[in-house]
This record gives C-alpha cells, sequence and structure tokens, in this order.
C-alpha cells in the first residue's frame, strides 16, 4: 500500500514550463477491482498523489499544469469516483480532487514521457475502510507551511512596525471559488474589492493593508490567520458575498464570532465556507477542535469586543455611505476565519451574489467603492 508519492525532477527548465492537460487522454474510470485516473500531459513535470479521509478523496497536485479545457465531467465515468474536480492551488501549482464512493487505496502511480509529452497514470485498489485510513493524509508540504508571497523579513518589519496591519481576506480562491452566480465568482469580485480597500486604506497615515491572496489560489482559513499573526495584524477583515437561496439574503451584513452556532443563515453560510476547505483537498484531520478551541480562547481575549465595537461602527459608516444594507446587518456566526484570539475579526458579507440587485452594486465601482470607504472610515477611527 502506497501512502503517498511525491515525484520532484530537479530540472529547472520544468518547474518553470507552463503544462497543459490534453482532455482526449484524460479519464476516471472503473476497473474491475480498481479505480483508474489518467492524465495526458504535454510534458512531464513534478506532481504528488495522495489521500484523504472524511470524506473519501484522492488528491493529485502537479507543478505548471493549467486545466484549461478540462470538463471534469467529461472525464469521469464509472461509479468508484463521484466527482472530479480541479483548479489553480497556490502560484504555480494546481490542483485535482477526485471524491471517492469506496475505501480505495493507491496500487499505484506513475509518470511516463510518451510522444505526446507525458502520462500520468494512477491505480487505485479496494480496500477495506480501516486500510483506507491508515494510508490516508497529506504529505509534507513542500515549504508551503509558510505563506506564499510573503517574504517573511517583511512580515517581521510589519508585525514590529507601529504602524496599524489591516489584513483583508478576499474569500475563496483557485480551486474553491465560492458562490458563482450570473457569470461572477465571488473568489474574483472579492479579490477586485479588496484590492479596492487596499488601495484607499494605503492612503491613510499609519495604516498597512495586507492581503491573504494576490491571486486566484487557493489559501486554507487556518493560513489565512497565519498570515495575519505573521504580519502581526491588528484588525482582520474577511469579504465575502456568499450565496444563499432564501429572502432575507439580500443586503450587506458584518460578522463577529458568536459562542453558539448562530442563525441559521449563518450556519449555512459557515458550512459552505468549511466545505470549500475540504472539497479543495485540505487534511483537516488535525483541525477539528479548532473552533472550540478558539472559543474558549474567546472567553479571555480582549480581541472579542475590539471586534465587536468595529462591526457596529462599520454598519453605522456603510449605512452612512448608502450602502445596501441586510434587514440585520449586525450578525454573528462560527465562522473559522473569526475564531483567532491574538486580534480582533470582523467578517463581511459584502452583498449576495444570490440577489440580482446586490449582484449588480457588487459588479459596479461604485457599489464596491461605498462599502470599501465606509470600512475605510471605520479603520481611521479606530486606528487613531
Ligand atoms: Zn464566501
Amino acid at each position: 500500500m502506497i501512502r503517498w508519492i511525491l515525484a520532484f525532477f530537479l530540472a529547472a527548465n520544468v518547474a518553470a514550463a507552463q503544462v497543459s492537460v490534453d482532455p482526449e487522454r484524460t479519464a476516471v474510470r472503473d476497473g474491475w477491482w480498481t479505480l483508474e485516473v489518467k492524465l495526458g500531459l504535454s510534458q512531464i513535470t513534478p506532481y504528488r498523489v495522495f489521500t484523504l479521509d472524511q470524506p473519501r478523496r484522492l488528491v493529485l497536485d502537479f507543478e505548471g499544469v493549467t486545466f484549461g479545457a478540462i470538463e471534469p465531467l467529461n472525464v469521469l465515468s464509472g461509479n468508484r469516483a463521484t466527482a472530479v474536480r480541479v483548479g489553480p492551488l497556490r502560484p504555480g501549482w494546481s490542483r485535482m480532487v477526485v471524491d471517492l464512493a469506496e475505501p480505495l487505496v493507491i496500487a499505484e502511480a506513475g509518470m511516463v514521457t510518451v510522444a505526446e509529452g507525458a502520462d500520468l497514470k494512477v491505480v487505485l485498489e479496494r480496500a477495506t475502510a480501516e486500510e483506507f485510513a491508515a494510508s490516508a493524509g497529506a504529505p509534507p508540504d513542500p515549504g508551503w507551511e509558510v505563506v506564499t508571497g510573503f517574504d517573511p523579513q517583511v512580515a517581521a518589519q510589519l508585525a514590529e512596525s507601529e504602524d496599524f496591519v489591516v489584513v483583508i481576506d478576499p474569500g475563496h480562491g483557485g480551486i474553491d471559488p465560492g458562490a458563482n452566480q450570473g457569470g461572477i465568482k465571488e473568489a474574483d469580485l472579492m479579490l477586485v474589492l479588496a484590492e479596492e480597500l487596499a488601495v484607499m486604506l494605503r492612503d491613510l497615515d499609519g495604516v498597512r493593508p495586507v492581503l491573504t491572496r494576490e491571486g486566484d489560489n487557493f489559501v486554507p482559513l487556518s493560513a489565512r490567520m497565519t498570515i495575519a499573526r505573521r504580519v502581526g495584524a491588528d484588525l482582520f477583515i474577511s469579504l465575502h458575498a456568499d450565496a444563499l437561496d432564501e429572502d432575507e439574503a439580500q443586503g450587506a451584513s458584518v460578522y463577529t464570532l458568536s459562542a453558539d452556532g448562530g442563525s441559521d443563515a449563518a450556519r449555512r453560510i459557515v458550512e459552505r465556507h468549511e466545505r470549500g476547505d475540504l472539497l479543495a483537498g485540505v487534511d483537516l484531520s488535525a483541525a477539528e477542535d479548532r473552533v472550540a478551541k478558539a472559543l474558549m480562547d474567546l472567553a479571555r481575549a480582549e480581541t472579542g469586543p475590539a471586534g465587536r465595537r468595529f462591526a457596529d461602527a462599520l454598519v453605522s459608516s456603510m449605512r452612512a455611505e448608502g450602502v445596501r444594507l441586510n434587514t440585520r446587518p449586525r450578525r454573528e456566526g462560527q465562522f473559522a476565519v473569526l475564531t483567532a484570539a491574538d486580534f480582533p475579526s470582523v467578517l463581511v458579507e459584502a452583498g449576495f451574489l444570490s440577489n440580482a440587485d446586490d449582484r449588480a452594486v457588487l459588479a459596479s465601482a461604485e457599489g464596491r467603492a461605498r462599502i470599501a470607504r465606509a470600512i475605510r472610515d471605520t479603520i481611521a477611527l479606530m486606528a487613531r
């Protein structure tokens, strides 16, 4: 039984290349006793493959691969796999996640050179639930535990500075697109809003904005908080515009952490966000009790009240800016990104992509500017 496979080739020209996937040579299908995953690549490239439990998934990471032409539904057949997702993971790396209907362990995996480029073949064999559990687990990340795009020296300087460091967290990204409605992806839109907000914050004296992601990359929820911790965040603002199928789901609202689960709507959005991590292939086995632990921390932290004061002030400021507000604009929920005890944090639901009016507002520069100005003005008060 193979636990996981890491294959790194040390040729520099390989690592920098753009590798494409040929849909004709790509398939996820049942064998007699097996599940076979085949990927036709334009050239050989570093990759890794492993399985995760709860739910059972096969994860394949590739360096330099763009999945452009691949329609996950078209490559999938048979019953042993139920879904395939592909997308960017972090700069230079992308991921394929295959949901498994039964316990299947990796029996063989290999990449070979062929006339068209390279073929990756992974064969999984039926196993017991116990065997699967024993073989599942993410390999050590190849330096990924370090936050990407962030020079540790720059982070240390920020952390030591007298400046008021505002960490802006554009929700979702990469293989986790978030809500997707009317041709708009939550991940893309929140990145735009985050960048526009950062430009405004840079004009404030003594305020330094930091983004948790600067492109269409996947950043696990826990890593977002690690970034905030590294740069010595004085405030953490997570930006979202989710989709919910209900009448009250319109207009902006500001969330802080609740000791209980919060409202039904909050619970559903929380679930969706945690599922983003799960679907993207994050190993949550070690992180399960983090909410409970953080809630205990919350009881003795001073950051809770500061976050709630900020949230209250932000709602007033949004009202003054004429932002379309939810009927209950101040809300609470058990969001993982709000569980830090060492800095105040809020989650701004800028509107709902499931609502056509909200979507129109968020798609317009002026609609986003109202929200950004309200956040900026509230920070200006708090940072003084
Ligand atoms: Zn979201």
